[in-house]
């Protein structure tokens, strides 16, 4: 670990006003304390630096509290209910009634505030200054809080994002994915509106878990920036488990019925009887109230703080990391660019900067799906005749004594005449898993060969994408 002395000369020394409205002053202050902001906060006071995380909420921002985490634990309470289902085949006496949704929120609700605590022990084990109250800059160097200003050298906007609600009559009867870790019971009949990642995930859940589904796409695909095998085969799958999607869907306005249920109109009709519907329409970001102006700051036409590759905005001295850049909406994504943010920083690696390239990334939906790197169709854009694909559709074993008969698919993209390996896809039980280490792999730089030189594990689903022809 560096002390700070000894790196104190490549901080970006400017003139930090200590007037008399300034009360303390930091080398670094992140405004957030979620992903990115107790990275860079952390990594920087390894560094020995003074820093301070300010946090509005509750420690560990969006992906803790409303996020990866609680999302997987009901991910994981989808999956329990698949294997019920399927457990009689397997000879089990096992009868899969109803869920205690309200036992499920509590040992849920009961993890994240665990993690609430780790994450404040953890700020506290690095010295890192924690301040509960809403951020606002005082200036380009100045940051006020419960009435207070705090000064700093560095100054990280680490704010997130938050859930976009439409602006059409009645939106407000709808909840978004925060309302969903909210709800107290188990939704009977659900409209979910939106074709992105958090709308496949959540259809997925309740649809598991019991309840009627609808997923409500304005256009015709799942996941518009992925695979399109991902894509037609999520969505086959989606249906086959008995979500009804419906495309094409423009919403004019929410009316709640004298039975409680809401009417959803539509430019060409209307659908009603639903008793809970969640926007997942996509996410902005949550500048509202950081005076931004005041520090010479602001958001370019998709409502993001714009930076350069090194997280640097447009003022010297003051960084944006995380959701609220528009960069990939990815925890791992916003904690390296905090970590390499501090590196270069406060430890002289003056080219350290987030690797944007081969972002692996997975979907928990049913089934699941990993990604890396680049569609068949963005390679066949940029290489043309010199891609080539392989492909392998099966039933997992699991599969072979249930009913059940959901296929996975894997997709290799290669390119050139060595076929190297720069697009891997799949589709089916375990790709959350199975992803993690062949994207090593293709960050690597791994050929087909490579792949087809590696001895297969057997039996298992992962083995396909080292024997396929
Ligand atoms: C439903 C859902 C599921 C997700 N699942 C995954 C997943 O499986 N894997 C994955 O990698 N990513 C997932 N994400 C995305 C992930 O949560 C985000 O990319 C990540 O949390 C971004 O980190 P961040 O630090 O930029 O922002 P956040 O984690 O949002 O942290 C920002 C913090 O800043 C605070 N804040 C905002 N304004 C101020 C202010 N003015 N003053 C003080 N504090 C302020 C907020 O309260 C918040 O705590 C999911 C997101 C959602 C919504």
């Amino acid at each position: 670990m560096l002390k700070k002395n000894k790196v104190s000369w490549q901080c970006d020394k400017r003139a930090v006003k200590q007037g008399d409205d300034m009360t303390q002053h930091f080398d670094l202050i992140a405004i957030g304390g979620g992903s990115g902001g107790m990275a860079v906060a952390r990594r920087a006071a390894e560094y020995g630096m003074k820093c301070v995380v300010i946090e509005s909420g509750r420690l560990g921002g969006t992906c803790v509290n409303v996020g990866c985490v609680p999302k997987k634990v009901m991910w994981y309470a989808a999956q329990l209910s698949h294997a019920l289902h399927d457990a009689p085949e397997y000879g089990f006496d096992a009868a899969l009634t109803t869920i205690d949704w309200p036992q499920l929120k509590l040992a849920r609700d009961g993890y994240v505030e665990r993690l609430n605590k780790i994450y404040a022990r953890n700020l506290e084990n690095s010295a890192v200054t924690m301040i509960a109250g809403h951020a606002a800059f005082a200036s380009n160097n100045s940051v006020a809080v419960n009435g207070e200003v705090y000064g700093a050298e560095h100054i990280v906007v680490a704010c997130g994002g938050r859930p976009t609600v439409p602006d059409i009559p009645g939106a407000e009867h709808g909840i978004t994915s925060d309302g969903f870790f909210e709800l107290a019971s188990l939704p009977r009949r659900v409209a979910i509106v939106g074709s992105g990642y958090i709308a496949v995930e959540l259809a997925g859940v309740l649809n598991a878990l019991g309840s009627e589904v609808s997923l409500l796409l304005r256009r015709q695909h799942l996941l518009a920036r992925f695979d399109v095998m991902l894509r037609e085969e999520l969505m086959e799958q989606m249906q086959d488990d008995g979500i009804r999607i419906t495309t094409g869907v423009s919403l004019a306005s929410i009316e709640r019925t004298d039975d409680g249920t809401m009417m959803l109109h539509t430019d060409d009709g209307e659908m009603d009887g639903y008793d809970t519907l969640i926007w997942a329409i996509g996410r902005e970001s949550k500048v509202a109230g950081l005076n931004l102006g005041a520090a010479g700051l602001s958001i370019n036409d998709a409502g993001f703080i714009p930076v350069d590759p090194f997280q640097n905005s447009v003022v010297n001295g003051i960084y944006a990391i995380g959701d609220v850049t528009g960069q990939a909406a990815l925890t791992p994504v916003a904690i390296a660019a905090g970590r390499q943010l501090a590196d270069r920083l406060f430890a002289g690696k003056l080219d350290a900067k987030l690797d944007q390239s081969n972002i692996p990334s997975v979907v928990f939906s049913h089934p699941p799906i990993g990604t890396v790197g680049m569609t068949e169709d963005e390679a066949r854009e940029q290489f043309g005749d010199d891609v080539k694909v392989y492909q392998s559709r099966f039933v997992p074993m699991y599969y072979a004594i249930t009913t059940r008969k959901p296929q996975s698919v894997m997709k290799l993209v290669t390119v050139g005449a060595t076929e190297k390996v720069v697009g891997c896809h799949i589709i089916g039980d375990g790709a959350d898993e199975i992803l993690q280490g062949f994207a090593v792999a293709i960050k690597m730089g791994a050929t087909k060969a490579d792949f087809d030189r590696t001895l297969a594990i057997h039996p298992t689903s992962a083995e396909e994408l080292v024997t396929m022809r």
